[in-house]
């Protein structure tokens, strides 16, 4: 356990938060060890990380918006040169911590820096999955992917999902010593309920989130990185002049699902020169896509 005692402090966290008196939620996700692990294991292209580590900062970030466990998928894809790009968000119901983990699949030489349109093709999109089980109905909505980076097309989806003004703001970096970290922030202006005593007038609601917006937007990619600062402090200096209320935090990890059983289970489902073509030395070695993790079968323990 000494291990886990010289974790940073301020990462691998997701804070709720609600400006004090105004009609504005919010919430900050910033990942350190959980995003290094993903991204150091694939190994992907330094601009590829970069968008991985933002998606999965994004993940995080509306995962731990779930009102009750479950799973929450992004996926873009499209007909361009950058095939897919899928994280997931996984909190199981006897855990405190949401798990993260995601891949990607592109041709080689692409710049992961180019517009969106050029990335994913004129077909791309992004698409949000929430499955909270037994709980609620699966949920899945759908915006093209436009604009020059996932902080516009995570915008539109939330205007066209929720019709509420959001502002999005995702970062991602690699420290001097090699290793990533990414985070994630956004505001939303929510509707008051009708029942609420107080009744605001338009020009001050407009007011309050033109001032919170501005001030997201002055927030530097390098602050809302920065391990050393708390996220409640980070919130503090941005919203110190209305108040900010902040909720507890929900812990953040590096998580695979993959399991022996499963892939076993679709093994047995292809035919015998099937499995015999796939086979090498009488073994058949599955990597998951999302961990990298090999898992070995033995061709005779499967044929029966
Ligand atoms: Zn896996």
């Amino acid at each position: 356990m000494a291990e886990e005692q010289l974790l940073p402090l301020f990462e691998d966290q997701c804070l709720p938060f609600q400006i004090e008196g105004q009609d504005i939620k919010g919430r900050v996700v910033r990942l350190g060890r959980s995003v290094n692990e993903i991204l150091s294991k694939h190994n992907y292209p330094e601009d590829v990380s970069k968008l991985m580590g933002e998606t999965l900062a994004f993940t995080a970030l509306i995962g731990t918006l779930m009102k009750y466990n479950g799973i929450l998928t992004t996926q873009m894809k499209g007909d361009g040169p950058f095939r897919v790009l899928v994280s997931d968000f996984h909190k199981a119901e006897d855990s405190a911590i949401g798990n993260i983990r995601g891949y990607a699949a592109f041709e080689d030489g692409i710049d992961a820096n180019d517009p969106m349109e050029e990335l994913f093709g004129q077909s791309g999109y992004l698409a949000i999955t929430i499955d909270q089980g037994k709980f609620m109905e699966r949920y899945q909505g759908i915006v093209k992917l436009e604009g020059d980076s996932i902080n516009d097309a995570a915008e539109e989806y939330f205007r066209s999902s929720e019709q509420l003004p959001t502002k999005v703001m995702l970062a991602c970096e690699k420290d001097t010593q090699g290793n990533w970290h990414a985070a994630a922030i956004m505001i939303q202006h929510y509707a008051r309920p009708a029942r609420d005593e107080f009744e605001r007038n338009d020009m001050e609601t407009k007011d309050h989130w033109n001032t919170a917006s501005i001030l997201l937007g002055s927030l530097k990619p390098s602050e809302l990185l920065d391990k050393n600062l708390s996220l409640q402090d980070l919130l503090i200096r941005l919203y110190h002049e209305s108040g900010v209320r902040i909720f507890p935090p929900t812990e953040v990890a590096a998580g695979c699902r993959c399991s022996e059983e499963k892939i076993r289970a679709a093994l047995a489902s292809l035919d015998l020169q099937e499995l015999k073509d796939v086979a090498d030395d009488g073994t058949i070695t599955v990597t998951c896509d999302f961990c990298t993790k090999d898992h070995k079968f033995e061709l005779s323990k499967l044929m029966h």
